[in-house]
């Protein structure tokens, strides 16, 4: 079978082809045009999707070799994401399909991202945990099968990704800024500052008090010095980082030992990021944990995780019709 897959949920049009499990090509068009605002703006995000998508579409085609009329089903990002944005890879997918009369899978954002670790040759025997870290979401979900997974631990208030976006803001880097407070920790002091670390119970995050104290922390200490921030910057990043890394890696273990598993996989935005991949691969080793680490490329939004998940979704049969509409708030 051969899926073409879309996934516009966020600021990348991604297009992606899955020929019998195996990904022919994953275009993604990154839009740079929300850098300049410190976070994506929807209005601007939507537009420029209507721009890309089909340049992205005919990029597919042509990177696997493959002819309008040899697909079997399209397969889209139904949702979690922006309505604006999601409404143009949906309305694009349902058009395709029409036309060329197929059949049209609809995939959940979320699912995608974990389900990205079945693309290629090491993969995940169920059951396992799988942390998902975004841009808008941290979840700790249990995966029991492709189509069969529960969320036993999430953010009550902002996104591991969001921790990491909203702290390069308040240190005057660009967006996003997940990546860049990556590159500066990896010069820097990770004992060197330390920030309030929440007190949930269970298996749940909490972010924003978090983010307050380094803002305030911040504060008081411009107010002393004004060149603080740029004077300490690979420290802060490296400080920051390491908090953020062990709050998420000390739920992991809570969950891994809650449920008695070793099968263990990160998902997601921040899963790109070295501290997170580092100190997992170093607790694996303490915790004889197998463990499951995205390539860079399938960690950040793309349709190759969307183009997987449709085609498990396909050898299921699982289809929706014409009537389908974007969920900006899926259920999970
Ligand atoms: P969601 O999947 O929850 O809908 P999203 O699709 O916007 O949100 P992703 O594309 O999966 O999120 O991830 C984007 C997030 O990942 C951003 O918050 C970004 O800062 C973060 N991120 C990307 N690379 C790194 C990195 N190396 N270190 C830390 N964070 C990173
Ligand atoms: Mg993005
Ligand atoms: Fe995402």
């Amino acid at each position: 079978s051969i899926i073409l897959a879309i996934e516009s949920s966020c600021d990348e049009t991604s297009v992606s082809i899955c020929n019998n499990g195996k990904i022919t090509a994953n275009v993604i068009a990154n839009q740079t045009i929300h850098q300049n605002y410190g976070g994506v703006i929807p209005e601007l995000a939507s537009r420029v999707h209507q721009q890309n998508i089909v340049p992205a579409v005919e990029q597919a085609l042509s990177d696997s070799k493959v002819n309008k009329k040899d697909i079997d089903a399209v397969a889209f990002t139904r949702g979690p994401g922006l309505l604006g944005s999601l409404l143009v890879g949906v309305s694009f997918a349902k058009a395709f399909a029409l036309a060329q009369d197929l059949p049209l899978i609809a995939v959940n954002h979320m699912h995608a991202h974990i389900l990205a670790h079945f693309i290629g040759e090491k993969n995940p025997t169920f059951p396992f945990i799988c942390l998902t870290v975004s841009g808008g979401h941290t979840q700790l979900v249990l995966v029991k099968d492709f189509n069969s997974m529960e969320i036993i631990g999430e953010t009550i208030d902002d996104a591991a990704g969001e921790a990491f976006d909203k702290t390069a803001k308040i240190l005057d880097l660009p967006y996003p800024g997940g990546p860049m407070i990556d590159k500066f920790a990896k010069e820097g002091d990770l004992l060197k500052f330390k920030f309030a670390v929440p007190k949930i119970d269970g298996l749940n995050f909490s972010f924003s008090g978090f983010k307050t104290s380094i803002l305030y922390f911040l504060k008081s200490e411009i107010a002393k010095n004004p060149n603080f921030i740029t004077e300490n910057l690979n420290d802060l990043c490296a400080s920051v980082q390491h908090n953020i890394v062990n709050i998420l890696l000390n739920k992991l273990k809570k969950a891994a030992d809650q449920y008695n598993i070793k099968e263990i996989a990160i998902a997601g935005g921040v899963s790109a990021n070295s501290g997170l991949r580092d100190g997992l691969n170093s607790m694996a080793a303490v915790e004889g944990w197998e463990v499951y680490i995205p390539a860079f490329e399938h960690c950040t939004d793309n349709a190759a995780m969307v183009a997987i998940t449709g085609y498990y979704k396909y050898l299921a049969g699982d289809f929706v019709d014409q009537t389908i509409t974007p969920a900006a708030r899926m259920e999970f």
